[in-house]
C-alpha cells in the first residue's frame, strides 16, 4: 500500500531556483497527490491472470511477440511509475534528487521514450569509444563513463562520444523541449494527459497494474514472460500440425481424382 508522505511542494514549485527537472517531476507529484484516495484499482490476482495474454502490459496494445511491453515508451513510463511508488513507500520522494529522477525520466517520455532498442551498443562498441576518447569527457574532461549519441540514433562511431555521467544527462535534459501551453496547445495537452495518467498510476492506493508493483513486479514479470513463451510455442506447434494434416487431405484428394 502506497502511502503519501510528502507534503505540498509549492513553494519550490514557485521558486525560480529549481531545476527543470525538479520542476517536471513536481507537477506530475503535485498532480499525483491531488488525487489521493480517489482511484480504486482491480485485485491483483485477477490481473495476473490478464498478463499472460499476449498483451503490453503498460497499455494493453497487442503484440506478436513474447514481449513485455510494446515499446520503449511503455516500458519505461511503467518504470517511472514504479520508481515514484517506490519512493513514496521508502518516504525518499521528499529529495530534490528523486524528484529531479522523476522530471528526467518524463522529459525522455514526453519525447516518446529514449530509444534504448535502436540506441543500445555492445559492451565492446562501448568499451571501444571510451578507450578511443582516453576515458576523457568529451564536454568537461572528466572520466568518462557513459557513451553518448550525438545526433539522432545512428551508432556509426563519427556519432558516438565519450561523456561523464553529469554530462550526458545534461545532453539529455537539453535536447528535451519544454513547451508552454500558449507556445503550442496541442503538444501541451499531449504532454499534461500523458502526466495525468502517470499521475494516477503513482497516486493509486494500490497498483492499478501488475507492472506498477515496485514490490512483486520484478520477480513476477520472469514468470509472465516464461508463461508467454510457453503459450506462443503452442499455437507454433498447433500450426504444424494443422499444415502437417492439410498435405495429408491434398495428397489424398489428388489420389481419389486419378483414380
Ligand atoms: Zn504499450
Ligand atoms: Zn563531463
Amino acid at each position: 500500500m502506497v502511502k503519501h508522505k510528502w507534503r505540498s511542494c509549492k513553494a519550490a514549485l514557485s521558486n525560480p531556483r529549481t531545476s527543470k527537472l525538479r520542476l517536471a517531476g513536481l507537477r506530475v507529484l503535485e498532480l499525483a497527490r491531488d488525487m489521493e484516495g480517489g482511484v480504486f484499482p482491480e485485485s491483483l490476482k485477477d490481473a495476473e491472470g490478464r498478463y499472460v495474454e499476449l498483451d503490453c502490459v503498460n497499455c494493453d496494445a497487442k503484440l506478436q511477440n513474447a514481449k513485455l511491453y510494446c515499446g520503449d515508451y511503455c516500458q519505461q513510463f511503467s518504470g517511472t511509475v514504479r520508481y515514484a511508488r517506490k519512493a513514496i513507500d521508502e518516504g525518499r520522494i521528499v529529495k530534490a534528487e528523486v524528484q529531479e529522477g522523476i522530471g528526467q525520466r518524463l522529459l525522455m517520455l514526453s519525447g516518446g521514450g529514449y530509444p534504448t532498442d535502436r540506441r543500445a551498443l555492445t559492451k565492446q562498441e562501448r568499451e571501444a569509444i571510451l578507450i578511443r576518447d582516453h576515458r576523457k569527457c568529451q564536454e568537461c574532461g572528466r572520466k568518462a563513463t557513459e557513451v553518448d549519441h550525438i545526433r539522432g540514433d545512428s551508432s556509426d562511431t563519427r556519432n558516438l562520444r565519450a561523456l561523464c555521467k553529469n554530462c550526458n544527462q545534461g545532453a539529455a535534459v537539453e535536447n528535451a523541449r519544454i513547451i508552454t501551453r500558449e507556445e503550442d496547445p496541442i503538444e501541451w495537452e499531449r504532454i499534461f494527459e500523458m502526466y495525468e495518467a502517470m499521475a494516477q498510476r503513482i497516486a493509486a492506493p494500490l497498483p492499478l497494474r501488475f507492472c506498477d508493483d515496485h514490490l512483486n513486479w520484478r520477480k513476477a514479470q520472469y514468470s509472465i514472460r516464461a508463461a508467454r513463451k510457453a503459450m506462443l510455442r503452442e499455437i507454433e506447434e498447433e500450426e504444424e500440425e494443422t499444415d502437417f494434416v492439410d498435405v495429408d487431405d491434398y495428397l489424398y484428394n489428388a489420389m481419389q481424382k486419378n483414380d
